[in-house]
């Protein structure tokens, strides 16, 4: 039997509305597979609760943030909310050359820069079960005041108009269930006959 054999990992894009929870399914994704390596973001915001330097994010202040973007260190970056969020370009490089697939775990504006340079990535959009459910999780995170919720939930309600755009969708309806899914999405795609 002949084996394929690819030098580089792959690029996957896991993003989608806030609250479809795609931190959770990724989470679990690479508890299962310790293989795939997950690229860590910088970020402005602060830290909430229990939250590891290095480990969640980068945190940095606005203006490192801006000094990392003027040298060009992101792969992409984007305004969430009220902070800012990027992806280190350095650290995917070097895992994708060394052959490991990459996760980013990012927003859909994020996620659609990177389409713009990446058509090679892999575009998974994250869904909820339904837009009851939805409502119900942006609500019970219970941070947030009654007009953040509202927020929130009218960009999610928008945001699913860019599935469109993406490859493959992936509805959480069942943590577990939605991290396999993913998986053998990864799989299928290192099985393309139209993939070098
Ligand atoms: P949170 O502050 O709740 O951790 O994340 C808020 C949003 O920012 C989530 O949708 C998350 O996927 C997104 N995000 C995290 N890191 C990045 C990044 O590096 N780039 C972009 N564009 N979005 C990110």
């Amino acid at each position: 039997m002949i084996a394929r054999t690819y030098n580089k990992g792959l690029l996957v894009v896991i993003s989608g509305p806030s609250g479809t929870g795609k931190g959770t399914v990724c989470k679990r994704l690479l508890e299962k597979h310790p293989e795939i390596k997950l690229s860590i973001s910088v970020t402005t915001r602060q830290p909430r609760k229990g939250e590891v330097e290095g480990k969640n994010y980068f945190f940095r202040t606005e203006q490192e943030f801006k000094q990392i973007m003027e040298e060009g260190g992101f792969l992409e970056c984007a305004q969430v909310y009220d902070s800012y969020y990027g992806t280190p370009k350095k650290y995917v490089r070097e895992q994708m050359n060394a052959g490991h697939d990459v996760i980013l775990e990012i927003d859909i504006q994020g996620a659609l820069k990177v389409k713009e340079r990446f058509e090679e990535g892999v575009f998974i959009f994250i869904l909820p079960p339904s837009m009851e459910e939805l409502r119900k999780r942006i609500t019970g995170r219970g941070t947030e005041s009654e007009e953040a919720i509202l927020k929130r939930f009218q960009s999610a309600y928008q945001e699913l108009d860019f599935m469109n755009r993406y490859n493959y969708v992936v509805v959480n309806d069942e943590v577990e269930a939605a991290a396999d899914r993913i998986a053998a999405i990864i799989q299928a795609e290192k099985c393309r006959v139209d993939r070098n």
